[in-house]
């Protein structure tokens, strides 16, 4: 997979606002936030697309729910807070490094557009 923005965010050649660092994962807050929570875990493995995750990777992914989870909470939005995961540029993807985004702060509709 070739280098994306957030391979530099892990290996600090940029900045970011890091919520979260673990052996596995890193979690950020989105530099053009879309609610007033917005924040991205990431693995430090890098898996382009979730469609390109593989049966290794089952512990992983899990693990980046749960730490999201931890975030939710420790943001004080366990009761209403969205994960989204775009899946390629057709749905709006736009770096190719796999990504959970944690939404909440604000009213959101359904289905999302
Ligand atoms: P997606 O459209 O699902 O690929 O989401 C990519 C997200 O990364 C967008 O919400 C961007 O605002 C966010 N993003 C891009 N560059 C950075 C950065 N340097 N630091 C934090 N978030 C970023």
């Amino acid at each position: 997979m070739s280098e994306t923005i957030f391979s530099k965010i892990i290996n600090r050649e940029i900045p970011a606002d890091i919520v979260h660092e673990d052996e596995l994962c890193l979690a950020f807050r989105d530099v053009n936030p879309q609610a007033p929570i917005h924040i991205l875990v990431i693995p430090k493995k890098p898996i382009a697309r979730i469609i390109d995750a593989c049966d290794e990777d089952q512990s992983l992914l899990g693990h980046l729910y749960l730490v999201a989870n931890k975030i939710a909470r420790e943001e004080g939005v366990e009761d209403a807070f969205r994960l989204v995961v775009n899946n390629g540029e057709g749905v709006g993807q736009s770096v190719f490094h796999l990504h959970v985004h944690i939404l909440a702060g604000r009213a959101f509709t359904w289905p999302p557009g």
